[in-house]
């Protein structure tokens, strides 16, 4: 454990997807972690799906056995959210993309925890004045953007409030590069940069394809060879899912008003049918 992590003690809230990835990321950087869900068997089967990925390592030779055990002695389990935050030094949600559940939470932890402990969501669109709307020390509240699957991306999009302190966000910068994280710093606004800029040119790729400018082959094979992008933007819309990003595009549109974001007929045509992509085995490409 290094000395300069200000970080020590951290909560996670839900141990979906994303919580399981922050819980490990931060018991990796030698955190100590309480991993929170609603029931014993979602906390039970985030810490698997951290225990499974870390065991892919071993087998691949990049950590090792007694990295594997130490990680996971640090990440300790909760349902009782208001046992697990009171003494730490971090929260990090990562709940549900519901407003009113996130509010509640945040509302709830702000009377509860330590005024040095820092409030981080993992909204991956919410705006972070609402959903910090009403929380005592808004100072100490900022958004913490990870990315799927999180031991492996590299980005993490700081989102900063009109509130939030400098001293939030250093903290928040200090702890990313203890994290093996490049943070970015974004102001709270629209789909942040990253979603703003991504889901532009997936649409923009839906509606090429839609007037049959070129194959979804070809259009993807424009940007991996011509602009260096690990995957296209039709292939990548296909694994996150064209009903997440049609409610993004939807979101963005009534929020920013421009033409851009306006969802292509293809595009809800395809999410009707139930094309959502990879989970469903049909989207722009049959997975
Ligand atoms: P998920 O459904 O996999 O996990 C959410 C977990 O939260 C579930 O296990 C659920 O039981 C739990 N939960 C619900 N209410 C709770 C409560 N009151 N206290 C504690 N836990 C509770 O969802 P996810 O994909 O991990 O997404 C979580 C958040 O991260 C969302 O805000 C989402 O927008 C954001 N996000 C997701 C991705 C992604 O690619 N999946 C990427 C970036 C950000």
């Amino acid at each position: 454990m290094t000395s300069e992590n200000r970080f020590q003690k951290v909560a996670v809230l839900g141990a979906g997807t994303m919580g399981a990835g922050i819980a490990q990321v931060c018991a990796q950087a030698g955190s100590t972690v309480v991993l929170c869900d609603i029931s014993d068997e979602l906390v039970a089967s985030g810490r698997e799906r951290i225990r499974a990925f870390l065991q892919k390592g071993v087998d691949r030779g990049k950590t090792t056995e007694e990295q594997r055990d130490a990680t996971l002695a640090r990440i300790a389990s909760a349902t009782d959210r208001a046992a697990a935050c009171r003494d730490v030094d971090l929260v990090v949600e990562a709940v549900p993309e519901r407003l009113d559940l996130k509010n509640s939470i945040f509302r709830e932890l702000g009377e509860l925890v330590s005024p040095a402990c820092v409030l981080a969501s993992n909204t991956s669109s919410l705006s972070l004045a609402k959903v910090f709307d009403g929380v005592a020390g808004s100072e100490r509240c900022i958004g913490w953007h990870f990315f799927n699957p999180v031991p492996l991306m590299k980005l993490l999009e700081l989102v900063r409030t009109e509130a939030t302190s400098e001293g939030t966000i250093a903290a928040s910068q200090a702890y990313a590069s203890l994290l093996g994280k490049e943070p970015i710093l974004v102001k709270d606004s629209p789909g942040f940069a990253s979603s703003r800029l991504g889901v532009c040119l997936g649409l923009e790729a839906i509606r090429m394809l839609e007037s049959g400018v070129a194959s979804a082959e070809d259009i993807d094979k424009a940007m991996v060879l011509g602009y260096g992008h690990p995957m296209g933007p039709l292939k990548l819309t296909d694994l996150v899912g064209l009903d997440v990003r049609l409610a993004i595009a939807d979101y963005l549109k009534d929020e920013l008003g421009l033409a851009g974001f306006a969802a292509p007929e293809l595009m809800r045509r395809m999410v009707a049918e139930g094309k959502l992509g990879k989970k469903s085995g049909r989207g722009f490409y049959t997975w």
